[in-house]
């Protein structure tokens, strides 16, 4: 049994120390309330607090963990890698092994630099960006995330591209300016901006399924047309897979719409992340050699890391991938499913109006009504949405031994260690949060 007093004394020591508390914000539980569960260890679907409690884990370390916790080949790795030594400052055959299996799952990767977080992978594919193309201005959706680049935090209040407003203090308004934010989905509002100001604009740069504000999947075409839109203006398009990269299918979102929902589009630009290091720090910036080797030293756009490819993350990210096989993405895709529907079911049958939004094995609970009749395509009807509803319904999941994502923008993780035990705990606590979140 959880015991929360010593739970919120690690918390309460843990906030003399730490702004909040914590090294992540939606980490502090700030949108779902309470004390965030302090975490001893993790293996398989299970995650442990401090106070020895036990939990389904839908989390999965923010999508790294695609294996479950503590994968055994993936520990055998980093500890093999660790004995060699931690860290080189010196090119290493490893990096070229991930690099190769990324080039290997996504042929456009055709050149790939790693780095350590999505954060850095986003800002370097922007840099490129203006660098190739000469041009300042970046366009991004709103409700779209990615990382905590200074000009990718920037979104749009109003609505209107041209008048960007920072999105956390310390952005400059001259940073912000050079962001136009469009409503996601609307393809209208991308040719109009790029009509108005195409000649300036470097890249559009798009979750290749948004994610970060609950799951909002891509009406049909909405990436071929962003595709078709860039070419015609001599911009780029940047494809962020840090979170569906090698999780939504082997070849990630850009392989799952291009082979099971049929689309036809290349992005010129990939950033990955998380299951590309296995839950250990690393990244990629992928793209055509043409464009990569405009990074140094080959090229004039500096990008650089004392502890890019590091050689013990690089073994997880490594031993991840070759361990990423069909029967895995065939498993996450069935739990997944199972789970979706499960709470869905739940919900429908306490009378509480929503949606499972679902892109491929990613998926979210959207509340109220026109998430129910059609759905949420932008960020301002997930704003707009009965997100009142979600807390309680966390805290009942959570009382009952399962983790999620302790905000309502979040996508749900599963992996493929999540077996029937794991998933008939997750089906079991269900009906008792469906009713939490009707009352
Ligand atoms: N891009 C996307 C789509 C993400 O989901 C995230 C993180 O959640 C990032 C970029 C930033 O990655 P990181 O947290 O590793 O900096």
């Amino acid at each position: 049994m959880h015991d929360d007093a010593a739970n919120h004394l690690a918390f309460e020591r843990a906030r003399l120390v730490l702004p909040g508390g914590v090294n992540s914000p939606v980490r502090a539980y700030g949108s779902v309330g309470g004390d965030p569960r302090f975490v001893s260890s993790a293996s398989g679907p299970y995650i442990r607090d401090v106070t020895g409690t036990e939990y389904v884990d839908l989390v999965c370390s923010w999508g790294p963990a695609l294996l479950g916790h503590a994968h055994p080949a993936v520990v055998e790795a980093v500890q093999e890698a660790a004995a060699r030594g931690l860290s080189f400052g010196a090119p290493t055959l490893g990096e070229v092994e991930l690099a190769e299996e990324i080039r290997r799952r996504v042929p456009a990767a055709e050149h790939v630099r790693l780095v350590s977080t999505g954060t850095e992978a986003t800002m370097t594919a922007v840099r490129l960006a203006r660098g190739a193309t000469g041009r300042p201005l970046i366009v991004k959706f709103a409700g779209c995330y990615h990382g905590h680049v200074d000009s990718l935090l920037a979104e749009a209040g109003s609505g209107v591209a041209n008048q960007a407003l920072p999105g956390s203090a310390g952005v400059t308004e001259a940073t912000a300016s050079e962001t136009l934010v469009l409503p996601y989905n609307d393809l209208a509002a991308v040719e109009q901006v790029f009509a108005e100001r195409g000649s300036e604009i470097a890249a559009v740069i798009t979750e290749a399924a948004p994610a970060n504000m609950g799951i909002v999947p891509p009406l049909p075409g909405f990436n071929e047309g962003l595709r078709r839109i860039t070419t015609a203006h001599g911009a780029l398009l940047i494809f962020d897979e840090v979170l569906t990269g090698f999780r939504v299918s082997a070849s990630g979102w850009w392989g799952y719409e291009t082979t099971t929902l049929g689309a036809d589009f290349t992005p010129d630009l990939f950033t990955f992340g998380k299951v590309v290091g296995g839950g250990m720090p690393v990244a990629a910036i992928g793209g055509p050699s043409v464009l990569m080797d405009l990074l140094a030293p080959l090229g004039p756009v500096y990008q650089a890391g004392t502890l890019s490819g590091n050689p013990v993350a690089v073994a997880a990210g490594r031993a991840t991938l070759a361990a990423a096989d069909a029967s895995v993405y065939a498993r996450v895709d069935e739990v997944s499913t199972i789970v979706a529907d499960a709470t869905s079911a739940a919900l429908s049958a306490e009378g509480v109006a929503h949606r499972v939004q679902r892109s491929g094995n990613l998926f979210s609970v959207m509340f109220g009504d026109l998430a129910q009749e059609v759905g949420t395509r932008t960020y301002a009807q997930v704003q707009a949405s009965d997100t009142f509803r979600y807390p309680p319904f966390f805290h009942a999941m959570l009382d009952a031994g399962v983790n999620l994502p302790p905000s309502v923008y979040e996508a749900w993780f599963v992996s493929a260690a999540h077996d029937d035990t794991a998933v008939d705990r997750i089906l079991d606590a269900l009906p008792g949060a469906a009713k939490a979140a009707a009352a």
